[in-house]
């Protein structure tokens, strides 16, 4: 699998996976044939994730192969995506939860020899559970895992080990390629029986057989035979409104600044006059620990190959920084550049979006106007992540008719 994290690299994976995204994602996306035999999947999240490639794309050349309905549950299943999106942007408490529970768990294991243990040989393959030590190896090798495998997985994790679910998040989140806050936490979440009150996803032996044709065998009382309840720090609450974008002005000396999380700006974006771009590599900030070298890899390489982009569409020059030293370097970037006006592309919630609340905070103190505008996708998506996926998806048609310019 090449994994280079450059949008042609993405849209070639695209063009060969297109024929297969109707009726044969549909009935065999759920078998995990393991690595190098993912090819009833797209694996196309890393770039998704980064925006190098975007949903509205895969979504377009999805139609061009297939009917709506032939490819009804690949275009669900990008939405998917979409809607995770949209239900923490209008629930952002909801990550914060999530890192304090992170905190608390490590503090626990601190605490507690016994559990110290048992996280370490999950974390090192060594619990004696095949398809779980087979499946931290795959991760720790290549960077993503099935999706059915991550519902196992997670499974195994809070009920079998009874390690506490956010560290292992934590873990997914610094270990995934497409490691994604709203992706990953709230998939983690419903695992857990959190995100459906009461309604954890178990993992069972005849299933994992089943769909691993036989790769893996568990005992029958090898997994946990049912879920507990797990403690959740956050309280779900009515969504809040989803936050104004705001629009650029013209006339300013501008400077575009984004992050990994909007890795396309110039597909549209591209019409706003800047005279200057910055890039801000966010992903040490995913979790406490340290983030995979893999995933620093492909980041910092997904995002030379957005300034590449950029420098070309706008004939700018883009630098690239890491967050942690981001914030003297954004004010010098400022100056340097008499900047009036900054452009950043809506940063989702997330690592990303933490940092960038702090940069925007500070540029604005500079007396420096800060402008976040939001993609068309997102504006049209994102109110609808109100509730389940269930009412989310019944407007999935009016978003292919807006992609379609009906
Ligand atoms: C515990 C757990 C953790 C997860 N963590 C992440 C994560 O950090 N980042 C992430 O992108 N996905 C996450 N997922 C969702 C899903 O597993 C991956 O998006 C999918 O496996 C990526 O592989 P693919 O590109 O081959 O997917 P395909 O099946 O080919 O789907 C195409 C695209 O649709 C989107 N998609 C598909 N299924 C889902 C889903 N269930 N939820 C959200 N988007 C979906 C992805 O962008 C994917 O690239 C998680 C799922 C679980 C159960």
């Amino acid at each position: 699998m090449d994994w280079s994290a450059e949008r042609a690299a993405g849209l070639t994976r695209l063009q060969a996976y297109l024929p297969r995204a109707g009726r044969d994602y549909a009935r065999l996306r759920n078998h995990d044939l393991g690595p190098q035999h993912h090819e009833h999947v797209s694996q196309l999240s890393p770039w998704v994730r980064h925006r190098l490639i975007r949903e509205e794309e895969i979504i377009a050349g999805v139609l061009e192969h297939h009917s709506a309905e032939g490819a009804e549950k690949f275009i669900q299943e990008v939405c998917w995506r979409t809607y995770w999106k949209g239900w923490l942007e209008l629930r952002p408490w909801v990550w914060q939860a999530y890192r304090r529970e992170v905190a608390l768990g490590l503090a626990e294991v601190d605490d507690d020899t016994r559990l110290s243990e048992r996280l370490n040989r999950a974390c090192q393959g060594r619990t004696g559970i095949d398809c779980f030590d087979h499946w931290i190896a795959e991760l720790r090798d290549t960077g993503y895992l099935h999706n059915h495998a991550r519902m196992w997985f997670a499974s195994i994790w809070t009920f079998t080990l009874k390690l506490p679910w956010a560290l292992g998040a934590d873990h997914f989140l610094r270990h995934l390629l497409d490691g994604d806050a709203a992706s990953n936490t709230l998939s983690w979440r419903w695992v857990a029986g959190l995100q459906t009150r009461g309604k954890a996803y178990l993992a069972r032996p005849d299933n994992i057989a089943r769909y691993t044709e036989g790769r893996f065998r568990p005992g029958s009382s090898e997994l946990a035979d049912a879920a507990f309840e797990v403690r959740d720090m956050a309280e779900m609450g009515d969504p809040r409104p989803l936050q104004a974008a705001t629009e650029v002005a013209s006339g300013k000396r501008t400077g575009l600044l984004f992050t990994e999380d909007e890795l396309t700006p110039e597909l549209w974006l591209g019409d706003v006059a800047i005279s200057t771009a910055l890039a801000i590599d966010c992903s040490a900030d995913r979790g406490p620990g340290t983030v995979a070298p893999l995933v620093r890899d492909f980041t910092r390489q997904a995002i030379a190959d957005a300034c590449r982009r950029t420098t070309a569409h706008w004939d700018v020059d883009c630098e690239q920084l890491d967050a942690a030293v981001a914030g003297r370097e954004v004010e010098d970037w400022v100056r340097r550049n008499q900047l009036e006006q900054v452009v950043i592309p809506w940063t989702p919630i997330g690592p990303g979006g933490d940092v960038v609340e702090v940069l925007a905070g500070m540029l604005e103190s500079h007396g420096v106007h800060v402008v976040t505008p939001r993609n068309r996708w997102d504006e049209l998506a994102w109110p609808h992540a109100t509730h389940g996926f269930f009412r989310f998806r019944k407007h999935i048609p009016t978003l292919l008719d807006a992609l379609a310019g009906r």
